[in-house]
Order: C-alpha cells, then structure tokens, then sequence
C-alpha cells in the first residue's frame, strides 16, 4: 500500500472542503470497503477523509417518511423498530447483507458505494476496465457466474453489490448531496451509471460531492413488503438473484406492485415490466403469478455461466410476491 494522507474531519464543510484539496481524495466511514480495496490495491488514495464523527447518524421515521443519515450503522438501521414496522424491506434487506461484524461497522453511505464484487476488480494480474480503464474485461470470456444479465456492455458486466440499494429503488428512495457549492437530490433510479464504456464511472456522485443522507417516502403496501435474497450460502454472501416486493394487495388483488432486483443487473434492477404483469393478479392464483413472472427480467443477455439467472429470478419473484402480499411463500 503507498503513503496517502488522513483527515479526520470536523465537519461537513471541514470534510468538503478537504476532499477538494487533493484530486485522489476519498472518504472514510466504516472502512470495510475502502481498506479493503486499498490494502488489495484495487484502489489508490491520496488522501483519506475520516468522516466517521460527523453527525450524520440519524435515523427518523415521521409520518410514514423515512430519513437515514449516511454514517448510520447498517445494524442501527436494520433493528429500529419503526423501520421493522414501516418499511421491512429496508430491514430485510440489511439483515441479509454481509456478516455482522461487518453490519456493525459499515455505513449506508458507505454501503451504496461500494464496488463490485467481481473477483477480477480485486486481483491486479487480471485485465479489469473499472479498475485500470482500458485494459479490458477478464469476466467476459472467464468465470461469469456472477455476472450480470442485464444493463452490461462489452467492457463491464459486473453486478452491483448493495442489497440496500435495491430496496431503496424499489421504494423510489432519493440521495442527498452536499459539496461546498450547495446542495443537490437525486431519485437513486438516476443516481448509478450502467457501465456504457466508462465502467470506472459508476454514480453520478462528483469528486467534490458527500453523501448527507437518504430519504424514502412510505407507498402503499411498504409494511408488508418482502426482500427476498437467494445466494450459495446462507450465513454470508451476496445475491446470485435478490428480489425487492412491495405489493398493494387489498382483498387479495395486486393493485399496484414495486419490483427490484439485485444480483442480476450492473445497476440495481427496477422492473417496471414485472410490475405491469403483475398488477391485477390473485395473490392466491399461483399461475397467474407465474405466468406475470415470465414478463420480468426482459432484455436478459446471459453471459456462459449464468443464464440459469433467467429462470432462478422470475422464480424468486413469485415467491417475493407472495410472500409480501399475504400469500405466504
Ligand atoms: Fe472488471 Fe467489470 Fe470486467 Fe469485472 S466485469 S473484470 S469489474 S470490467
């Protein structure tokens, strides 16, 4: 690891104001990604801004509205009680997120901008255009079970990792931005960037800009909405499929549906289409269900190894759906 320079920041304006100082500046909170990378060398900083006393730590549930401040602990989150009561799938979906120790001390700011898991972003002796911009994309032609199905270009295909994020989107969450210039809110369906031919790119979060907080407002159906995570093991790992359901059903009849995937897109994944198809089903009518299912995921562009995504996903989406509409699994 080469020598970079610390700030602990006393404020907002403080960490602003230092993250402009130097061009190769990041930003410290938990740490459980940003020390990961740099001590693998994925990444290099000229400057880390240690953020992690400023207080941006609350979390407020007001009249069905839920605001989180981005250096709120992902295990804070996920136990309060009004979160669990109002808007499950933000609990949920932090709940089956990384391991505890690591929920402990990670953030949520932290958590929706973190990179990819593809195992080629982490090792030097590969070809990666995230990590070193046009060297190429060894996932292409090598091991791609884990890849994404949707929103991939030929020089990336690399899955987004946050299981929060996908919750969000499904909820319409919105960002908030500062930087010593003002303020800014951006709906998170705009705030990630698909790979396209800049994949190193991955938000339109800008080098002067922080993360203050992230605001939802409760939708209809969100107290009994349902994050379903499907992955190789059960204790600790990220989404082959992940599904976000918050379904409207009164008397048993999808009157409106909110679908998000993870684990299958380079952006987490609404769809709209899925949505469509479903609304107007029984919740109790298991091939209607089905049969909507077949809508979701359209556009798929399966790599060699993780076509089964395809059918794995509109599989897991029956089960969200039931499972958030009453149904049971
Ligand atoms: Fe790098 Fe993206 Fe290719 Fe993975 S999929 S090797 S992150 S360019």
């Amino acid at each position: 690891m080469r020598d970079f320079a610390y700030v602990r920041a006393r404020d907002v304006g403080h960490a602003l104001g230092a993250l402009g100082e130097r061009a190769n500046s990041m930003l410290l909170a938990g740490g459980t990604n940003v020390v990961d990378y740099m001590r693998t060398g994925a990444l290099v900083a000229d400057a880390l801004i240690d953020i992690s006393a400023l207080p941006l730590r609350d979390i407020r549930v007001d009249q069905g509205s839920l605001r989180i401040g981005a250096l709120a602990r992902m295990s804070d989150v996920a136990s309060h009680v009004s979160v669990k009561k109002f808007f499950p799938v933000v609990s949920e979906a932090l709940e089956l997120s990384a391991s505890a120790q690591l929920r402990n001390m990670a953030t949520i700011g932290g958590n929706l901008m973190q990179r990819t898991r593809c195992p080629y972003f982490r090792e030097a002796g590969f070809a990666c255009n995230k990590r070193r911009p046009g060297s190429g994309c060894a996932a292409r032609e090598g091991f791609n079970r884990f890849h994404a199905i949707l929103g991939g270009s030929e020089h990336c295909v690399a899955t987004h990792a946050s299981d929060f994020a996908v919750a969000l989107i499904a909820l319409d969450a919105v960002v908030h931005l500062e930087s010593l210039s003002g303020s800014r809110e951006v709906p998170l369906r705009e705030f990630y960037r698909l790979p396209g031919e800049t994949p190193q790119v991955e938000s339109v979060l800008q080098p002067d800009e922080m993360i203050v907080s992230v605001t939802c407002a409760r939708v209809p159906g969100a107290t009994r909405s349902h994050y379903l995570k499907l992955r190789e093991r059960a204790s600790y790992e990220f989404a082959l499929v992940a599904v976000a359901a918050i379904i409207d059903a009164p008397q048993g009849i999808i009157a409106s549906a909110r679908i998000a995937f993870g684990g299958v897109g380079t952006v987490p994944w609404r769809d709209g289409d899925a949505e469509q198809a479903l609304t107007g089903c029984a919740i109790a009518d298991a091939d209607a269900l089905r049969n909507a299912a077949k809508s979701a995921l359209r556009g798929a562009d399966p790599l060699r190894d993780n076509g089964f995504k395809v059918d794995l996903g509109r599989r897991a989406l029956v089960r969200a759906v039931k499972a958030a509409g009453g149904g049971g699994q």
